[in-house]
């Protein structure tokens, strides 16, 4: 057994979240390593035994009557609030439900509200996920705003008194660099505007803080590190303080405060629910309640820990393992710089990607040159990433 090999053992062994893989449904039999948890979780083992009893007894069954019997029409809040812990939210602060395009674009344009009529400028993240940028184009042209693209870095010097609100990303989801957001909030908060943080690629992985750092809204997503299953609901973080200003430019009748008063005129409802628009999505919703059991008793502070842990390892496991300048890593080294997922540079990485596939190593391609490793540490093994970066050295070899 080589040296690495050796080395992944005995980090297994002192592992203390291994035991949260059997949470897990995962091919241990055929040997597969799934890198590709920042684009779709594992499935968590007690989701589908809880859907069946969805389906079967409370749709089957009681039908109707589960909205109230069944917890349904409370569940985008209960689970906003289990949630909440993760990304360091206190209760009441967190609605589940519709993708995360819709609720940024909530969070947007109720942030731009917020900021006022003298502030005719929005700042969005340049090398942002698409989705972001296609929302705050259209969110600025709705509300006569500028949009203004600028990277991170960018940010603390282009913004002035202009400035509405600003969208980020809290990890980069090509690179995987983790920007500050601590210190970002701080200096929109100094000029007076709205930080709005979309935490798809954090949410699950680090400890993210909200509260605590003054964050104003955030978004993120639910079947990525946080295991919910395809298309699982999104979340919407309104802070405490603005919960009262918040005014959605998507109001439905379930984010009135009175939904069964079926009145023609909208009031709407206080706290979180009034983030909802309409009908929840309740198989989605109740599959990723059950998937959240997963994290029963697992801190962020120890995922985070392992999290880098891993992708310390693999880096090192890639460096013993590659010909020199076959691949180049375009995530920060620096911890406080990086988030959970390794991004190589290399050629022909849509060809080299394909290959580890049918090896049995997941992870994914990014055009045009990035190969994407995404590190869950509820379920990766400190011996799954050797054996990654191993198979990456030979097929690349
Ligand atoms: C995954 C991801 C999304 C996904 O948005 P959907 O509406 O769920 O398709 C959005 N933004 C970022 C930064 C992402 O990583």
């Amino acid at each position: 057994m080589s040296e690495l090999a050796l080395l992944a053992e005995k980090a297994d062994a002192a592992d203390e979240l291994a035991p949260i893989r059997s949470r897990f449904v995962l091919d241990d039999h055929d040997d597969v390593v799934y890198l590709d948890g920042n684009s779709l979780g594992a499935l968590p083992a007690g989701v589908p035994g809880r859907l069946e009893d969805v389906v079967r007894h409370q749709w089957g069954r009681l039908r109707i009557r589960s909205w109230e019997e069944s917890g349904w029409w409370t569940a985008p809040e209960r689970i906003g609030d289990r949630i909440a812990p993760l990304v360091g939210a206190g209760p009441g602060r967190i609605v589940v439900g519709d993708s995360t395009s819709v609720n940024i674009f909530k969070a947007l344009v109720a942030a731009i509200r917020m900021a006022g009529d003298g502030r005719d400028e929005l700042l969005v993240d340049a090398s942002t996920f698409p989705t972001d940028g296609y929302i705050a184009e259209s969110a600025a042209r709705l509300t006569g705003r500028t949009l203004r693209p600028v990277t991170p870095a960018e940010v603390p010097e282009a913004l002035g008194d202009r400035t509405a609100a600003v969208l980020l990303n809290h990890v980069d989801y090509r690179t995987g660099r983790l920007h500050d957001l601590p210190s970002l909030t701080a200096s929109i908060h100094a000029h007076g505007a709205l930080a709005v943080w979309d935490l798809c690629h954090s949410a699950g992985a680090l400890p993210v803080g909200l509260d605590e750092h003054g964050v104003d809204l955030a978004v993120g997503c639910t079947y990525k590190y946080l295991n919910g299953g395809p298309g699982s609901p999104a979340f919407l973080y309104v802070r405490g303080a603005l919960q009262d200003r918040f005014d959605s430019p998507l109001p439905g009748w379930n984010s009135h405060a009175d939904p069964f008063g079926m009145s023609p005129a909208y009031a709407p409802a206080a706290g979180a629910p009034r983030g909802r628009v309409g009908t929840p999505d309740i198989l989605s919703m109740l599959a990723l309640e059950a998937a959240l059991e997963a994290w029963d008793g697992v801190s962020i502070t120890a995922v985070r820990a392992k999290s880098l842990a891993l992708t310390d390892f693999f880096l090192k496991c890639v460096t013993a393992y590659t010909e020199p300048g076959r691949v180049e890593s375009v995530t920060p080294e620096p911890h406080e710089e990086r988030g959970s997922q390794v991004a190589l540079r290399c050629a022909e990485a849509g060809e080299v990607m394909k290959r580890l596939i049918e090896r049995g190593v997941v992870g994914d391609f990014r055009r045009p040159d990035i190969l994407r490793f995404g590190f869950t540490p509820l379920y990766v093994s400190f011996s799954e990433v050797e054996r990654a970066a191993r198979v990456l050295g030979e097929v690349l070899a």
